[in-house]
């Protein structure tokens, strides 16, 4: 039996004890940067299994080591383990047992299909060529993310490719979506206090008002994507809280404004962080308030590499495995990912495994009913599987 064989069998043969430990991790959920538990639980099954785990990074991010029997070159495989502060919406038997926390972006599902491939891959690593890196990945959901921290202390090192999966509910279960070059948006966000001068409602012309100020400054960021970013191009700008309560008679001394930048190329990130600075000032001439901004880039682009992709997907495409019904090109996928910092440091392929529930009702990532097909495990598994293979032997 050839090695392909080998490992396919070996998954199969773990498609339910998969299930079982995504089920596990899905009751036990921990928000980004507090999964203590999740990283022990993780750790326990890979000393069963005599794998030693190397730590990472400030979190709780480790990776483990698998060695062939040959010399090679060196590739990771990540996958992310932090959950969201959502109260789930599911009835089901292994519904969040932490009230107010959810695995509700399938982080769950990433974590259970890699410890069942690492153990698989591990148990037939003499017949490998080169070596594998898992890297198990606190903290996705929250910046500055688990990958920079575990990047900066090294995790990339020698290796020379980088491979990751995020499930995906829009997508029908079965079906594997990429994209090359650009495939994730970039993100940066913002808060801005505005302080103006309080007053008297009926004495408007003594007092600065914020309101005021925070209004023009909603309604002139609108113009940043419209008329200042190439309509080829495109980005999005979003105001998620204007915080100014107060009451019906005086006018606000200050406001504060938090807001999320999505970019599709890092050239546009410069050219809306400068306007909004520059939309700032100019209201803060305007209407004699102070707008302070704390203005944080952070994930970059997702990147993918285009001849990296082109020879996983291709990979995937020959192997004709059963559960994979369709590999299409996904385009471009709105979230922002730090798994970005990765692929900006070396060159990576990241692709997306359908996991739209039976229903085919509509279960979105971080809302309190997401939900996935649990079929896909075996597909990111298997897919994974055979992308590793082709590279190592290649
Ligand atoms: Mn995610």
């Amino acid at each position: 039996m050839d090695i392909q064989t080998k490992l396919l069998q070996k998954l199969d043969d773990a498609q339910s004890e998969m299930i079982e430990i995504r089920r596990y991790l899905h009751e036990h959920p921990e928000v980004s940067f507090k999964e203590k538990a999740t990283s022990k639980y993780i750790k326990d099954f890979y000393q069963k299994i005599g794998c030693d785990t190397i730590d990472y990074g400030e979190g709780y991010g480790f990776v483990v080591d698998i060695n062939g029997g040959k010399p090679g070159k060196k590739l990771a495989l990540r996958a992310d383990f932090d959950a969201l502060a959502v109260q789930e919406d599911n009835d089901l038997p292994f519904k969040s047992k932490n009230d107010g926390v959810m695995h509700a972006c399938g982080h769950d599902g990433h974590t259970a299909y890699m410890m069942i491939l690492a153990r698989a891959l591990n148990e037939l690593k003499d017949e490998l060529t080169g070596s594998i890196r898992i890297i198990h990945q606190p903290a996705e959901e929250v910046s500055p993310g688990g990958a920079k921290g575990m990047l900066e202390a090294g995790v990339l090192d020698g290796v020379d490719n980088v491979i990751g999966i995020h499930v995906m509910s829009s997508m029908p279960t079965g079906s594997i979506g990429y994209h090359q070059d650009e495939t994730q948006t970039g993100r940066a966000n913002f808060t801005i206090k505005i302080k103006g001068h309080g007053g008297h409602a009926s004495m408007p012309h003594l007092s600065n008002d914020a309101i005021v100020a925070g209004a023009y400054f909603v309604t002139a960021l609108q113009t940043v994507v419209s008329r200042r970013i190439d309509p080829f191009d495109t980005a999005s700008v979003t105001i998620g809280s204007f915080d100014g309560t107060g009451s019906y008679n005086a006018i606000k001394e200050d406001v504060v404004l938090k807001g999320d930048v999505r970019v599709m190329k890092e050239t546009t990130r410069k050219t809306i962080r400068n306007q909004i600075l520059q939309i700032s000032a100019g209201l803060e001439k305007m209407f004699g308030v102070k707008m302070d901004i704390d203005y944080d880039d952070n994930y970059p682009v997702l990147v993918n590499d285009a001849h990296l992709t082109q020879q996983v997907v291709h990979a995937i495409k020959t192997a004709n495995l059963l559960e994979v019904k369709d590999v299409f090109d996904c385009g471009m996928q709105d979230p922002s990912e730090d798994f970005a910092y990765f692929a900006q440091d070396t060159p990576s392929c990241f692709y997306y495994v359908g996991c739209q529930p039976e229903d085919g009702k509509n279960h979105p990532h971080h809302s309190p009913d997401f939900m996935m097909n649990e079929d896909c495990l075996i597909v990111a598994a298997k897919s994974a599987a055979i992308a590793t293979l082709d590279y190592l032997a290649d």
